[in-house]
Order: C-alpha cells, then sequence, then structure tokens
C-alpha cells in the first residue's frame, strides 16, 4: 500500500516536470524564473486531506504567495495562515472567507489587527503579555491560541527561539485572556521547518496536553491544537513520507489526549509548494580559479539575494539538474550573481556539474517552489526578484 502510494507520487512528480519542462521549452521566460505546477500543489493538499482526516489545513502563505496557489487551495476549502496585512490582503483580494483565516505571526502591528479584526478575521497567535494586550485593545472578542517555544532539533531551517513562549508563561496568557475581554482557543507550536524527524512533534504534543490540563484545572477547556507547519519537501537528502509524519501525530494525539482530543490545525507551507516548483536559472560564468584551494565556480544568475536565501549555511540543499548529461563531471562552487561576496550557494557540499557547462545554458533547482520567490529582494544589485509562472 505504502509501496504503491510512493509509485503513485513518484508518477506525479514526473508528469509535472514533464508539464514545466514543456512551459520552459515552448515559453522561454527569462532567467531567472520559478515554475509551479498547480496540480502538485492540489495534491498535495488532498494528501495531506486523506492522511490527517480531522485536521484543518491552513496554508502557510509566506512559502509561495502566489495568488493562483492560493486561489487553488481555496477552491478546495484550505485555510489560511498569514503573517502581515500585506499577505491578508492577498486573501482579500481573492475573497477568502475571513473564517478561513489565521493571523498567526505572534509579531503584529496594532493597526494590522484592528484592519484584519475589520475584516472579520476572528483567530489571532501571540506568546508574550504584551501582545496579548495589543489583540485585547484592537481585537476584542477574539479568538487567540498561544505559541509554545520548541528546540526546533532535527529541522534544516528551524525556527526557534525568536517564537514561543515556555509551558508556564502560555498557560498564564490563556487563562488571563478571558478577563482581557479575548477567548482563549488553544496552543499552537512549529518543530521547525524541513523537520526530519516525525518524532519532534511527540514532545511538543506532549507538552501542549501539559497546557491544557493546567487551563483545566482552572476551569479553562481550550478546544485547539495547531501543529504548525515542518512537513519537508524533496530535496537531496531524502525525508520520511508524510504518512509517517501521520502515523507518529496521530498516536501522540491518542496517546496524549485519549477521547479529549481537541480541534487539530495544520500549517503547511513548504510541503505544499516545495516540489510544486522548479527555479531555472542560467550560467552567467563558469571558470577555474587559480588561487590556492582554487576550484571551479559557477556563477548564476540566481542566488542569496534573488531566490535561494535558504542556500545560507548550505542548510537547504536543492537538487540540482542540468541539461547536458553527455561529458564528465566535476566539483564547483556555486555562486550568485551580486557583487557580494555572501551571495555563495554551496562550496562544502560537494555538487558537481558538467565540466563542459557553459555561460548561457541552464542550471534546474528543482522543487524549489516554496521560499524562493517570496524570499527575493527587492532589487539587490539590480538584479530583478524571480519571476513565477503558474500552469
Ligand atoms: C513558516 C510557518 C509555517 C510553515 O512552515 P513550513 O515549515 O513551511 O511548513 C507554519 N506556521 C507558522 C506560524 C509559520 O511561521
Amino acid at each position: 500500500m505504502a509501496e504503491q502510494g510512493r509509485e503513485a507520487a513518484r508518477a506525479a512528480a514526473a508528469d509535472a516536470l514533464d508539464r514545466i519542462d514543456r512551459f520552459l521549452e515552448t515559453t522561454r521566460p527569462p532567467t531567472p524564473c520559478l515554475v509551479v505546477d498547480l496540480d502538485i500543489v492540489r495534491t498535495r493538499y488532498r494528501q495531506m486531506r486523506d492522511l490527517f482526516p480531522s485536521a484543518a489545513i491552513y496554508y502557510a502563505v509566506k512559502a509561495n504567495p502566489a495568488a493562483e496557489i492560493i486561489a487553488a487551495l481555496a477552491e478546495l476549502g484550505a485555510g489560511f495562515d498569514l503573517a502581515s496585512d500585506g499577505e491578508i490582503e492577498r486573501c482579500r483580494d481573492l475573497r477568502v472567507p475571513a473564517a478561513r483565516l489565521s493571523f498567526g505571526n505572534t509579531i503584529k502591528r496594532e493597526s494590522d489587527i484592528a484592519r484584519a479584526r475589520r475584516d472579520g478575521i476572528d483567530l489571532f497567535a501571540c506568546d508574550s503579555a504584551p501582545e496579548l494586550e495589543k489583540l485585547a485593545r484592537a481585537a476584542p472578542g477574539a479568538r487567540v491560541f498561544c505559541r509554545l517555544l520548541v528546540q526546533g532539533h532535527g529541522a534544516e531551517w528551524p525556527l526557534s527561539r525568536k517564537f514561543g513562549c515556555d509551558r508556564q508563561t502560555a498557560a498564564e496568557l490563556l487563562l488571563r485572556a478571558p478577563r482581557l475581554g479575548l477567548k482563549p482557543a488553544g496552543v499552537s507550536f512549529h518543530v521547525g521547518s524541513q523537520q526530519m524527524e516525525p518524532r519532534q512533534w511527540q514532545g511538543a504534543i506532549a507538552h501542549a496536553a501539559e497546557i491544557f490540563r493546567a487551563c483545566a484545572r482552572n476551569g479553562l477547556a481550550l478546544e485547539l491544537l495547531n501543529l504548525g507547519g515542518g512537513f519537508p519537501a524533496h530535496y537531496r537528502r531524502p525525508a520520511p513520507e508524510l504518512a509517517v509524519y501521520a502515523e507518529i501525530i496521530e498516536a501522540a494525539l491518542r496517546e496524549c489526549f485519549g477521547g479529549a482530543r481537541p480541534r487539530i490545525l495544520l500549517e503547511p507551507g513548504r510541503y505544499m509548494a516545495g516540489d510544486a516548483g522548479l527555479l531555472r536559472a542560467s550560467v552567467m560564468l563558469a571558470a577555474e580559479r587559480p588561487h590556492p584551494g582554487g576550484r571551479r565556480w559557477v556563477y548564476l544568475d540566481a542566488g542569496r539575494y534573488n531566490g535561494l536565501p535558504e542556500t545560507l549555511g548550505e542548510r537547504i540543499d536543492y537538487r540540482l539538474r542540468t541539461p547536458r548529461t553527455a561529458g564528465p563531471l566535476g566539483p564547483v562552487v556555486l555562486a550568485g550573481p551580486t557583487c557580494d561576496s555572501t551571495d555563495i550557494l554551496y562550496e562544502r557540499s560537494g555538487y558537481e556539474l558538467p565540466l563542459a557547462l557553459a555561460a548561457g545554458e541552464p542550471v534546474d533547482f528543482l522543487s524549489a517552489g516554496a521560499y524562493t520567490a517570496s524570499y527575493a529582494s527587492v532589487e539587490f544589485n539590480g538584479f530583478a526578484p524571480i519571476r513565477t509562472y503558474c500552469i
């Protein structure tokens, strides 16, 4: 059964790559560009819905805010996790019902909270007393959930430290909410993005359950548990199947909550958009560097500041594809186009490319649909942000 699922997923990925290739061949868009296959996004949503039948799925728009992606997911019934007024506006423009929106950033402008509330948004995150007080002033009567601090071990792109509070603070904030005129809804956490270890959810769910019990002892019944994002895309290092995550999470929920299970929310970003996109860059220069330790350097028209910031620390290791299959490969340092020496993508990760690769030829980054186009600087060094094409 699992093997059949994997086969089907591989076949769907191959079909999508064919569609993207046909688009690139016929349209020949200028590079760098991102091509997103919406069928993959839809398949991902359905897969997740099937594996987590009782959860509400809120797409984390920051992963890729293309209007076509939001529209495709909205049509399937998805909700949306939003970080700013700008992201809310994208959903507003597409007439996504406010009941399906969550303002999930724990750092919000008070004026943005007020605007969101006027738009009918009813669900807000917080992880500190000042933010709770802001919500009380700008969104009276709204439902709030409290974000719990987790370590982020096992994640290729951790989201710890900057967000979340400890268990005791979370319980205190939630217990205080009614006195401020807010409705305490529950608890959220994020185990870190591209989380390779499904077991990281176990501890976080257990900690969340402690907060539920602490609140219950004080007469407050919480109803919502937000398990965040973290579900993986397919980079060089293989991650477990989503079914493994589902099984472990289901077991942890059963163990920690028994029959009194709260309403579950998921906020996938990378999992929805990552594998749906291909980022095409072109070689601007390929040159041997003769200085000591020098190697072959390949400079692309996409780099750290226009689409590939997650190569920071070489943490996200995209699968690369070049059209030249003939000819020997050799180790390369891969760099971006700007006049900034931090604009180096990979030098320690063991990438090899054809030695004959020359200026003008394409280099494709596979599974690059998440945190690429949305992360590009406006125009650092005169290089325009990446253009997205949804097919
Ligand atoms: C970024 C983010 C997500 C999405 O994370 P992924 O790892 O891309 O799935 C979900 N929830 C919150 C609050 C986030 O900040």
